[in-house]
């Protein structure tokens, strides 16, 4: 086939263990999905119990990721860009409507992720009853470290979720307090979409965001998947 110009790379990821990459299809990102985060955000306060979960999307090639350092561009029109850190979920096979039991049969494999935010982009947005694309899916505004296969690191659902900005402790929480867990966010997103092998998932992030700064070092953690160093320019 003969096109009037190049196709772009597929943007992908590395796996852990392994030197096949994972190719990235589409990037989804689960809204507030810890309590604590929902309350610091002023949204809601979750006692009542949960709401259902809400999804934004960012462009497959916002994606941008490794497993040494990854190199961030300080994006235009924002004076607040703010971290989130987050598990993110790498599907290898997809499905409509898919039960809460099979989910777990579409994962490849975890990694830990970045959902960075124009936060102030975002405010106005939310006031104004605008779309959420400006403010989350800029140019490199989703993260993630190296893939690791759930084939050897399981299906974590507990375990600590941590970032730290040049060393000091940002966002310290556990996967265990999730309020939507990994199968059911699969489950519903099934519904909305026909999912495939390629898309990935950011699963929430817990409380503790905040705003960077350019030459800030990000350095995040989830346990049993793995680690992430980003640097902002
Ligand atoms: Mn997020």
């Amino acid at each position: 086939m003969n096109f009037i110009f190049s196709p772009h790379a597929i943007t992908s990821l590395p796996v852990l263990g392994s030197n096949l990459r994972f190719p990235v299809r589409r990037v989804f990102c689960v809204g507030r999905n810890y309590a604590e985060h929902a309350r610091e955000m002023g949204a809601i306060d979750q006692a009542e119990g949960r709401e259902p979960p809400f999804f934004f999307t960012k462009p497959g090639d916002a994606l941008v990721g490794g497993a040494g350092e990854v190199s961030i561009a300080y994006p235009p029109l924002t004076q607040n860009l703010h971290h989130e850190v987050e598990m993110v979920v790498a599907l290898g096979s997809g499905g409509a409507n898919v039960t809460v039991d099979a989910a777990n049969g579409l994962i490849f494999g975890y990694a830990v992720g970045l959902d960075l935010t124009r936060r102030d982009m975002q405010a106005k947005a939310k006031e104004k009853a605008h779309p959420w694309d400006m403010s989350k899916g800029f140019d490199q505004s989703a993260v993630a470290g190296a893939i690791s296969p759930a084939a050897v690191s399981g299906h974590p659902a507990a375990g600590r979720i941590w970032l730290t900005v040049n060393g000091e402790m940002r966002q310290d929480g556990d996967l265990s307090a999730m309020m939507w867990k990994v199968a059911e966010i699969i489950a519903n997103l099934s519904i909305l979409f026909r999912l495939d092998a390629g898309d990935v998932i950011y699963t929430g992030t817990p409380a503790g965001v905040g705003p960077l700064v350019r030459g800030d070092l990000l350095e995040g953690g989830v346990d049993g998947v793995g680690t992430l160093r980003a640097r902002i320019v």
